[in-house]
């Protein structure tokens, strides 16, 4: 299974973590200002790739991670992740460690891969 960020998921994420999407804008004097929060930005065609994160950064990953255990939701993933991993093409073959390790190294490696998951199982309604 491959984890692709998508502005569907971005949009999820932002929205989730409590941040704006800045979707709706007005054009004013001094550039474009954002109907949902009020910030405003010089270039409506740069708040894509300057206003907006992209999920694709261990910062991001970081930032979401914490959003799911400020919210008590991490529990929850981590077995929504778990489920996953069992189901999909290429399960993971435990040795030693424990299956919380094998969840963990697995899911923090990779953040897009991260943050693809977590917004896979909001969309499910799962956090
Ligand atoms: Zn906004």
């Amino acid at each position: 299974m491959t984890y692709k960020m998508t502005p569907e998921y971005q949009k999820v994420l932002t929205e989730m973590i409590g941040e704006c999407w800045h979707e709706n804008t007005i054009h004013i004097a001094s550039g474009y200002r954002c109907l949902e929060c009020g910030e405003v930005f010089l270039f409506k065609e740069r708040i894509e790739k300057c206003n907006r994160r992209s999920f694709q950064t261990d910062s991001d990953m970081m930032k979401v991670f914490r959003w799911l255990v400020d919210n008590g939701k991490w529990l929850t993933f981590k077995n929504y992740t778990a489920q996953r991993i069992f189901i999909s093409d290429s399960p993971i073959i435990f040795e030693s460690a424990t299956f919380d390790d094998h969840i963990y190294s697995w899911l923090f490696y990779d953040a897009e891969r991260f943050n693809c998951l977590v917004a896979q199982c909001k969309m499910e309604g799962g956090v």
